[in-house]
């Protein structure tokens, strides 16, 4: 069956298959969801040039946990096709793949409910503007979450051509020693200048998706990278309540040269939800992206040192003799604060611990003052 192999659907793996092998013997193909809105789907299926609407089999709905069970854009999902036969009906969603890569943000309301926004991205354009606004030290959280996700981050600095031309070089390297091992591009979407230095990262088959603030041009950079407008390139056809044509935008849109990107809403502008990739430990993307702290960190005397006023604390020491920027140390802190904030919130193993540790608090706090004041 041609859908089987690895090259046909692009960004389709030989690990793919072999996850899906259970699927194909039931007769389901591989499906790629392009589109996602509240109860209706757009899917690519093998070879088809063009997405086709599908909904999901009630099982999956009823089995979901969560909004976060649901397929979202980016998945892969196994696809009932229907019967030749049976008319047209739609086809259906009978499973999500396992997910490489997932961006979470909060679903709207208080409760900390995760909503996937993107899924199977590979890599992670973080775009910043040279201009007024540049400030490297907001990138250290953008950068944090993109790890945290699964994803591969790629610092774009656009509007290179703002900047005196010989200035380029030192705000790359000042961006370099906030984002240890991340690659770091500087180009101008507008003026199409550089963006050659982005083609390692969109060979054939790769994810891609744009997240920074809104003016650092991530709109000008799409239309750049896609050689022409984005509405043509990513239209899905679909009859409304009428039986009209509509067109309205696919999600995940092929790039020439075989890349897709993804740039689905949520994704734009997603906040640091600080969740490991399996639900777990929260911390993998911090330690990547402070891996200069977390070495100095490493050498305090005490494992569980809170760097306040421990003896033996190296990362007070560190500040002390100006090996560590008082500012990174600073964004170290508030990231790690937000972080167990997020996951106290979420786990409810933290939560007890953090009771009983109040208790205790209270408990020696109370004593303290029975045996000063004698009550
Ligand atoms: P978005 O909000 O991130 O999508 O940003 P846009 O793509 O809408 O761009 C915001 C503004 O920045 C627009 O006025 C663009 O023309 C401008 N812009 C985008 N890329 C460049 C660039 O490379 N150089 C300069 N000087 N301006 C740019
Ligand atoms: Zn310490």
């Amino acid at each position: 069956m041609p859908l089987f192999e690895a090259d046909s659907l692009p960004g389709w793996s030989a690990r793919r298959v072999a996850q899906f092998a259970p699927w194909h013997a039931r007769g389901s193909v591989p499906a790629r969801v392009v589109r996602a809105d509240r109860d209706r789907w757009h899917v690519l299926a093998g070879a088809e040039p063009d997405p086709r609407p599908a909904v999901i089999r009630g099982r999956l709905r009823h089995e979901a946990l969560g909004a976060e069970d649901l397929p979202t854009v980016g998945d892969w999902v196994a696809l009932a096709l229907p019967d030749p036969g049976a008319g047209d009906g739609p086809a259906v969603i009978e499973s999500v793949l396992p997910r490489d890569s997932a961006f979470r943000r909060k679903a709207a309301g208080r409760e900390t409910v995760a909503q996937v926004v993107a899924a199977n991205v590979d890599t992670v354009f973080l775009v910043a503007g040279l201009d007024g606004d540049f400030n490297p030290r907001r990138l250290e959280r953008y950068v944090t979450a993109i790890w945290e996700s699964g994803a591969q981050p790629v610092i774009v600095l656009n509007k290179a051509d703002l900047p005196d031309r010989g200035a380029v070089p030192a705000l790359v390297a000042e961006v370099e020693a906030v984002a240890i091992g991340v690659p770091v591009v500087a180009l101008s979407a507008r003026a199409g200048d550089g963006l050659e230095a982005l083609a390692p990262h969109l060979v054939a088959g790769r994810t891609v998706a744009l997240v920074g603030s809104s003016g650092v041009g991530k709109s000008t950079l799409v239309n750049a990278l896609l050689g022409e407008d984005r509405q043509a390139t990513g239209a899905v056809r679909e009859d409304d309540s009428r039986g009209r044509h509509t067109t309205s935008h696919r999600e995940l849109v092929p790039m020439p040269g075989g890349a897709f990107l993804l740039d689905t809403p949520g994704m734009r502008e997603f906040a640091l939800w600080g969740e490991g990739q399996d639900g777990g430990d929260a911390s993998g993307g911090l330690e990547a992206t402070f891996a200069d702290v977390e070495e100095i960190a490493a050498a305090c005397r005490f494992g569980d040192c809170a760097h306040e006023a421990e003896p033996g604390c190296a990362v007070r020491a560190a500040l002390a003799s100006g090996a560590l920027d008082p500012a990174r140390h600073a964004s170290w802190l508030k990231l790690r604060r937000e972080l167990r904030a997020f996951a106290i919130r979420h786990d409810r193993r933290l939560q007890r611990a953090e009771r009983a540790r109040w208790k205790t608090v209270s408990k020696t706090v109370k004593e303290h003052m029975k045996q000063k004041y004698g009550r």
